[in-house]
């Protein structure tokens, strides 16, 4: 099956809101094993939106539409593509009822316009809406089918996966199941490089890398008649991958470093506290974001003066006028500073040149030192980092996580 999504709505011509419908949607197409060739946007415009239908089912079997569904009389899509099947418009019981029942909860009157929002296209299917007032529509019309979302996303992606995922899964012959495992600091080219005449010999499944910040996703998709079958076809190259990639794999799935180092965290009752200087609270922000942290989290302390890192990490001041404050023996010292005043079983620290001034030749842009001080005992390490500011950083901050997780994973074995 053949699909494209047309977005509707002169907010998204101007530029005032982000598509991200249909960034969703064409995710669940995929995944779907529904190919797509185009994706369009139009303003509220009738005549352009016919043409627009016209010429997508030309060429696709499915065409979803997203917005111009509201009461308004700028939102046009419902009567263009019922003029454009030449479906009459009628009244659906339920529909009426949802609205009805909306408007007397939020205790507002309904207004003619909102019983415009139930009539549907004779014949259709109707995605009832949970979340909004407007209900989405599918029309099947001997295999064009044409299924109209309203524009708000919370309303959209509900009535996808009650509705049309289902609808549209059971006239695939086959089905796309993806397996993402994540890798930490190997970099591309070399998980490439290792996995090289695996990704080419593969047809079924198939492997693809993609970089994100400091990690490398690896993507196993197979193509099969239900998902065990594809997940059969997956398991054993996933077990190659992990074979050639070793500890580097550090999760399965859609999650993040930080996710699954505070998980071990939390898991064992380790305390942490951590000292930033280059990444200033973000380092600090990253494990806050995690549900839950406050039980092994004690503290972050920015430290971004000399005079900080002295008075309040106990960094001696020899240290800094001998290394720097850039340096492995200042990261050392930081990390031990924050673990010993806060008490914690683990000390943290980042300090480095984040640009895009104060590089030199000795210590450029992009140098980092990160500093892990796990029960007593210290390590750092050297980072060079490429890209931006904010680049720089937050690659500074997974690269703090994905030590830590090395660190925990040796403590772990040596137990
Ligand atoms: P409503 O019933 O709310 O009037 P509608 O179907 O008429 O819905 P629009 O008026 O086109 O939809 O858009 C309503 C809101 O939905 C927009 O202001 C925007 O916040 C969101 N929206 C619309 N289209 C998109 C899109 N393609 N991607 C993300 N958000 C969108």
């Amino acid at each position: 099956m053949k699909a494209e999504i047309i977005a509707v709505g002169t907010e998204l011509l101007l530029g005032d809101i982000l598509n991200t419908n249909a960034q969703y949607l064409s995710k669940q197409l995929s995944a779907l094993g529904i190919e797509m060739y185009y994706q369009s946007v139009v303003g509220d415009n009738s005549a352009r939106l016919k043409e627009m239908l016209k010429e997508a089912f030309s060429r696709s079997d499915l065409v979803i539409t997203s917005g111009g569904l509201g009461p308004t009389e700028d939102d046009l899509t419902k009567e263009t593509g019922c003029e454009y099947f030449g479906k009459k418009l009628v009244e659906d019981k339920k529909a009426l009822e949802m609205l009805k029942e909306f408007f007397s909860r939020l205790n507002r009157e309904m207004t003619e316009n909102n019983y415009k929002q139930a009539l549907v296209p004779e014949g259709s299917i109707v995605l009832y809406n949970e979340n909004g007032t407007a209900p989405g529509i599918m029309i099947d019309d001997g295999g064009k089918i044409l299924v109209m979302f309203p524009g708000p996303p919370k309303e959209l992606i509900p009535m996808f996966e009650k509705y049309v995922r289902p609808y549209l899964a059971s006239k695939q012959e086959y089905t796309f199941v993806s397996r993402v495992l994540r890798v930490s600091k190997l970099g591309e080219s070399m998980t490439e490089h290792l996995l090289r005449d695996l990704i080419d010999s593969q047809t079924n499944p198939t492997i693809a890398t993609y970089v994100k910040n400091i990690e490398v996703v690896v993507r196993i998709t197979a193509k099969a008649k239900s998902e065990s079958e594809a997940n059969k076809l997956i398991d054993p190259v996933a077990s190659k991958v992990y074979e050639r990639l070793g500890n580097n794999v550090y999760a399965e799935g859609e999650t993040t470093i930080s996710e699954v180092v505070c998980r071990m965290l939390m898991e064992k009752k380790i305390t942490v506290a951590v000292s930033e200087s280059c990444t200033g609270g973000l380092l600090s922000a990253a494990f806050t974001d995690i549900p839950g942290i406050s039980e092994v989290f004690a503290e972050g302390a920015v430290t971004y003066s000399n005079e900080a890192k002295m008075r309040r990490l106990g960094v001696k001041s020899e240290t800094l006028e001998k290394y720097g404050a850039v340096s492995a023996q200042t990261a050392a010292e930081m990390a031990e500073g924050i673990a010993k005043t806060a008490g914690t079983d683990i000390g943290l620290s980042t300090t480095g040149i984040a640009g895009p001034g104060g590089g030199t030749e000795e210590k450029p842009v992009g140098l980092v030192y990160i500093g892990l001080c796990v029960k007593g005992r210290t390590v750092t390490k050297e980072l060079h980092f490429t890209g931006n500011r904010e680049k720089i950083r937050v690659r500074t901050v997974d690269a703090v996580f994905d030590a830590l997780r090395r660190e925990l994973e040796n403590m772990e074995q040596n137990s």
